[in-house]
């Protein structure tokens, strides 16, 4: 794997061998840190990088930070800049993925969020496809559940919660499937390992709540938008039942690192046809046009770097 060339680290861009912590670090031992995950695509007929909606990737980061006790003198706007100054040193001409990172810093045992100091880091990776099929994907649904708002809340994006995800991805991936589907405790489909889901029924596009204790997906949002507006589709936020979705028409999942893609199958059962359906070809050659910069409809939701 790539390594990141320069981190934000203790308010500077330093180069990534010098964006250290100690092994004692609370973040470390306890997971008590809270991140985001952007994309830059290379347009390389323009020569250019556009980072896809980093203002609400921010919103996000920061309120994951409320939720874990975390004090920032920032705004989204101001996390974009140092972003953006951080990747103009970089001067990456390929797909990246940003990732900020909020963390309790304090070197030491005790477990808690209170009366802990928090840093800041971001750093950039060349990033190319998360899931390899992306128009094929085979699921499982998972036999672990979804972890709870009354747990460690799923709308923060914190660091100790992707244990569960990372049991999910496993255990589908030595299953032999490309990713793995959870349930909340009440038996509802809430979405993957890292990444929204999508269901097309009898023409309306399903996709679970935000009360379902799923992140609040900013490619979710954007494919709502776009399946709306320049689709013309009803899109549908309610619960979803596990039996849905072996005879719904179209299933997809949607993340920024998985961008749009198509699951054709789920547990061995062909979904719809079996192939990538034409809703889902349809979003994701609309949503690649606006992430590469060459739709001006939706230039606002691009950073030029
Ligand atoms: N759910 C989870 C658990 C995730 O980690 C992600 C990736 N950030 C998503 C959904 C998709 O969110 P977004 O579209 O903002 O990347």
């Amino acid at each position: 794997m790539d390594l990141p060339k320069h981190a934000y680290f203790k308010g500077k861009i330093v180069p990534y061998s010098e964006a250290k912590v100690g092994v004692a670090t609370h973040a470390l031992n306890y997971g008590t840190a809270v991140f985001g995950g952007l994309r830059g695509y290379w347009n390389d007929e323009k020569k250019k990088l556009f980072v896809f909606r980093p203002i609400d990737h921010y919103r996000r980061f920061l309120n994951s930070c409320r939720i874990m006790s975390m004090e920032f003198d920032q705004t989204p706007e101001s996390l974009t800049n140092l972003t953006l100054e951080l990747l103009r040193q970089d001067a990456y001409q390929e797909n990246i993925y940003i990732r900020p990172l909020a963390y309790k810093a304090d070197e030491g045992i005790g477990v808690r969020l209170h009366n802990l100091k928090e840093e800041l880091t971001i750093f950039a990776i060349p990033f190319g496809l998360y899931i390899k099929n992306d128009t094929s994907a085979h699921v499982t649904i998972s036999s672990w559940r979804r972890i709870d708002d009354n747990s460690i809340p799923a709308r923060g994006k914190i660091s100790g919660a992707y244990a569960s995800s990372a049991l999910i991805k496993t255990d589908a991936a030595r299953g032999g499937f490309d990713e793995g589907l959870v349930l909340t405790q009440d038996g509802h489909l809430a979405e993957g390992s890292a990444m929204n889901i999508f269901m097309l029924r009898d023409g309306v596009l399903v996709t679970p709540p935000i009360t379902d204790n799923i992140l609040e997906g900013i490619t979710r949002r954007s494919v709502m938008e776009l399946a709306q507006n320049e689709l013309g589709l009803t899109v549908v936020q309610r619960q979803i039942d596990r039996s849905e979705i072996y005879i719904c028409d179209e299933f997809f999942l949607t993340g920024t690192a998985v961008q749009i893609t198509a699951v054709t199958k789920v547990d061995h059962r062909p979904i719809g046809k079996g192939v990538m359906g034409p809703v889902t070809d349809s979003l994701r050659k609309l949503f690649d046009k606006i992430l590469c910069g060459n739709d001006p409809k939706y230039a606002h939701w691009n950073v030029v770097v």
